[in-house]
Parts: C-alpha cells; structure tokens; sequence
C-alpha cells in the first residue's frame, strides 16, 4: 500500500494559512481517500460552503481537489472505491461528490448528526450541498475493538490492510480518527480532533487556537478528553505518528518524506 499526503485545500483565517491534509491510499488497483478536502463543485460554486467560508477564508483552487490530484499522479478517478472521513464538516467532505461511484465511510453517530443538521452551528458547518441522499453512505456503529486505550474501534481492513476507525468525538459529535499501519510504525489521521500533534504535547497548546476549538467544537468536554487522551498516545507511543487535517507545517514535512 502507498500512501500519498494530499493538502486539498488552503484555508487562511486569522493566526496563518492552514491546510486540507487528506490521505490518498494505493491499494493493489483501488484508491481509498482519508477525507476529500474541497471538491472541484465548491471550487465552481463557494456558495456552496455556506457562510463559514468566510470566517476560514477558503483559497478554493481546482488543482488542488482531490480530483484533479489523482489525475496529476496519473491515475484514474473512478478507481477511488471508498472514502472513510473523519467527519462531515464542509473542508472534509466537500470532495465526496467528485467520486459518485465510491463508499463513503464515518461513524453512524456522526451520519445521524449530518441528517439531523440540528441548530445553527451544525446548519453551518454540515452543506447540503455535500450531502444529497446516497445509498452508499455507510455509517458504521462503534465496534468492539481497542487500539492503544481508544474504544468502539472500527475495523475497517476490507478497505485497505490494517485501517482503523477510531472514534475521537468532541469536535464534531462522531468524529474520528483513521488509523493505519505502515513500516514504521501506525499513522493516525486525528483530523479536527487537535490543532497539531505538536499543540497536544506539553507547552504546546495556543491560546488563540483553543478559543477557536471551542467556539466550533460540538461537545467540549469530549474534546478536552480526546485531547488528553491524543497526549496520552503522542507521549506514550513513539511509534504512532499523529497528524492532524489542517496543520500546514506537519503537512509540508510528512509531504517532504511521501
Ligand atoms: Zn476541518
């Protein structure tokens, strides 16, 4: 399996330019995606994105959607059979309707959430746009495994060898993690779940940052307890690699060594 570090989409709101860090994954003649970042429709059409787009200050460019990325490598579209998000917000999903064909994969908490689209800040932050009714959107209920201490892990590894879905509420009520083995060791896209790996380390945390965690996050004593549990791992574990979905930096260095 190859894995490819994508950034589809910049975002430029107060504080420095932030990222899309999406995952594109080569398995065997398939291609599974870890979050789609903006698609080429809201690049047509930023109406789509509602009123948030002006608080992140979306730089919507076509070359980098998801879409035209998987054609710049080289490969075919179509071959993307599942997309597995961390969960529904307008900078993860936007991409979805770029690949009809797929599965998309979230946790069934977080699929409800989408539906029920209840008060103004899931108004805001769940597009229609992004999700008209599809058969294939498969949310999954919390399974019986454990990785490292998290619980309700997803077992996922029909999509690709080894993946996880790791259940990391509070930003969003079913948002997750994915997590994959690789050579040296697993990597966990913990996508909205933190600003940075760096940020969950002591003295690592900005002030600035948490205010804005806050304001969005959908529960936030859940997101405390994710954050301290994410520390957990980052301190623990050496060998789990944590990213994070819009940190510029960790995304231009794991880019670096793709
Ligand atoms: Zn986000």
């Amino acid at each position: 399996m190859r894995i490819h570090h994508l950034n589809c989409g910049t975002l430029r709101p107060p504080g420095g330019a932030m990222v899309c860090h999406v995952l594109l994954l080569e398995v065997d003649e398939r291609l599974v995606l870890v979050d789609t970042g903006f698609g080429s429709a809201d690049v047509r059409d930023p109406r789509r994105l509602g009123p948030l787009r002006h608080v992140l200050r979306t730089a919507l460019r076509h070359e980098e959607t998801a879409i035209a990325q998987i054609r710049a490598l080289g490969h075919d579209p179509a071959a993307v059979s599942d997309i597995v998000l961390t969960h529904g917000d307008l900078d993860h999903a936007g991409g979805i309707s770029d690949f009809p064909a797929a599965h998309v994969h979230l946790t069934a908490e977080e699929r409800l959430a989408i539906r029920r689209r209840r008060g103004p800040r899931e108004a805001l932050r769940y597009r229609p746009a992004h999700w008209p009714p599809r058969a294939d959107v498969h949310g999954h209920a919390p399974g019986e495994g454990r990785w490292y201490g998290f619980e309700g892990v997803v077992d996922l590894s029909q999509l690709a060898p080894g993946l996880l879905l790791v259940p990391l509420p509070g930003h969003t009520a079913g948002h997750a993690g994915v997590a994959l083995p690789t050579e040296g060791g697993w990597l966990l896209h913990a996508g909205d779940a933190a600003h940075s790996a760096a940020s969950l380390l002591p003295g690592g945390a900005r002030p600035g940052v948490h205010l804005r965690q806050g304001l969005l996050a959908h529960d936030t004593g859940a997101l405390r307890r994710t954050q301290r549990r994410l520390t957990a791992l980052a301190t623990d574990a050496q060998e789990v690699r944590i990213l994070t979905a819009h940190d510029r930096g960790s995304w231009e260095r794991t880019r670096a060594g793709d």
